[in-house]
């Protein structure tokens, strides 16, 4: 399945199933087609009514002051828009961070989302799709990303923080953020009980979760937040038992971290951030923001890398 590209003109009509994360190194993902039966085409039925979404935890917002990025913000910021057009995806000038506390998470240290003034999806948009992921869920979750798409657009993971660009659907919040539980280094879908879940059921959520057991992960941990926390998937008029392994793995797995009202965490990363003390947290740049540049980084696809 051609799952996204930022190439003009292609990606538009593929914004729908925009969903794929980068490997980062030294890890690597098992690619197989899972060759299952796709119980539903697509999410779509998730988001097609307000009331299917988990809801919505009210967030407050607070910007830097500029002239400091997180790393991976900036790096994400430098990088050329395409192949052909060397610009970067976002001028310092228009880059915008921010903490984000919600109401259900007093006493975690605040997410660090990371905008691009021209991004599609906005700050409230953004912190709010965040919160509908729970507590627990939400807190492995270090950044968030929001880029313009330019014509196009997609997301990934990198395990840690979640990118995107252009204006996914509600679900590519739950789908990233479950890469992001599947620590470290998408080791639990990788492991023996995830795939032996997946061996025992004839179907998987969808066509997009045929794509390997990582992606399968993903979309069944945003299957469980949406039937657990938003409404019951009763309205699809299929029959879940098909994977009824993967959805118990999953459950037993991600436990509290699917159930609204538990605890929030600071979440170590894996790629050596720690969340939890800012003053010790590495990595920030300090540049004037009137600054251009002084090196773009090459154009990358938000195509999956597996
Ligand atoms: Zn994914």
């Amino acid at each position: 399945m051609v799952q996204l590209t930022t190439v003009f003109g292609v990606a538009s009509i593929l914004i729908p199933s925009i969903r794929a994360h980068v490997v980062p190194p030294g890890m690597s993902l098992i690619q197989r087609d899972l060759g299952k039966t796709a119980l539903l085409d697509n999410f779509d039925a998730l988001d097609a009514e307000p009331d299917r979404q988990p809801p919505v935890v009210k967030g407050t917002a607070t910007k830097w002051a500029t002239g400091k990025y997180p790393q991976n913000c900036y790096d994400k910021a430098r990088e050329a828009i395409s192949d052909t057009d060397s610009r970067p995806k976002c001028q310092l000038r228009d880059l915008e961070i921010y903490d984000v506390t919600y109401e259900d998470c007093a006493g975690r240290d605040p997410w660090i989302v990371c905008r691009c003034s021209n991004a599609e999806l906005t700050l409230q948009e953004t912190v709010d799709g965040m919160s509908t992921l729970p507590p627990g869920a939400r807190s492995n979750v270090l950044h968030t990303v929001t880029m313009n798409g330019f014509g196009g657009g997609g997301g990934y993971s990198d395990g840690n923080s979640i990118f995107c660009g252009g204006h996914p659907a509600n679900t590519w919040f739950s789908h990233e953020s479950m890469h992001c539980n599947d620590r470290d280094g998408f080791a639990f879908s990788n492991g023996d009980i995830w795939n032996q879940a997946i061996a025992a059921d004839t179907c998987v959520p969808d066509a997009y979760s045929n794509n390997n057991p990582t992606e399968d992960f993903a979309q069944v941990g945003t299957y469980l937040n949406y039937d657990i926390n938003g409404h019951k998937i009763d309205y699809t008029g299929k029959d879940a038992s098909c994977m009824s392994h993967q959805l118990d793995a999953a459950r037993t797995y991600l436990g509290d971290r699917l159930d609204k009202g538990t605890k929030c965490f600071n979440a170590p990363g894996s790629d050596g951030t720690v969340n939890g003390k800012r003053d010790e947290r590495r990595n920030i740049i300090e540049k004037d923001p009137e600054s251009d540049f002084d090196e773009i980084l090459p154009h990358t696809p938000y195509t999956s890398h597996f």
